[in-house]
């Protein structure tokens, strides 16, 4: 059988986090003058996601994306080429217009669990010591870009293999920060 091609960084085994590691820098894919998006801290929440919205490199069937807080993220070269995927997205993903990759997504709803987090892909820097992946998320939305149906159950055992818990949305933890906000929100829950 073809062996399932998660993602770069996960198909060639799992490299754990650096300890101290403090960040590093994202460059985009184009060869001459690189959007560079400088991060001042590790990544948190670090997994696979197969949703439809986060960019993935070609040929992966997933993205790896964390998230890092919105204060250390600072576009230090050519922030002029960034332009924002989907506006009414909740994460506004800020690509590249030259080569496409997403340099980081933003969500701008102060109300929203995850406001003051900016999601990236580590895989963008040539530091290493980020946080590995630690699950795979929304992990059926593969076959909304086209991922054979019949092929799931390969997928979801290679992600065992590999020691990302796959989950058809976020992993509990997170789901659980969503409904808690939404239950704050609602008045249900009094914080
Ligand atoms: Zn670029
Ligand atoms: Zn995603």
């Amino acid at each position: 059988m073809m062996a399932v091609a998660i993602h770069p960084s996960v198909d060639n085994g799992i490299k754990p986090a650096a300890d101290g590691f403090a960040g590093g820098t994202l460059v985009c894919h184009c060869a001459q003058n690189p959007v560079k998006v400088s991060i001042g801290s590790q990544v948190l929440h670090n997994h696979a996601c197969g949703c439809t919205k986060c960019w993935k490199p070609d040929g992966a069937l997933f993205s790896v994306v964390g998230v890092v807080p919105r204060d250390k993220v600072d576009v230090t070269d050519n922030a002029g080429r960034l332009k924002i995927v989907d506006d009414k997205a909740t994460i506004q993903r800020h690509a590249c217009s030259g080569c496409g990759v997403h340099m980081y997504g933003r969500i701008e709803n102060d109300k929203h669990a995850f406001y003051g987090l900016d999601f990236i892909h580590t895989e963008l820097s040539p530091q290493t010591g980020w946080a590995p992946p630690g699950f795979a998320a929304f992990v059926s939305s593969i076959i909304e870009s086209g991922a054979d149906p019949a092929n799931m159950g390969a997928v979801r055992g290679r992600l065992k293999d590999v020691g990302l818990e796959p989950y058809d949305c976020l992993n509990p933890p997170l789901m659980d920060a969503l409904a808690t906000q939404a239950a704050k929100l609602s008045g249900v829950l009094k914080s």
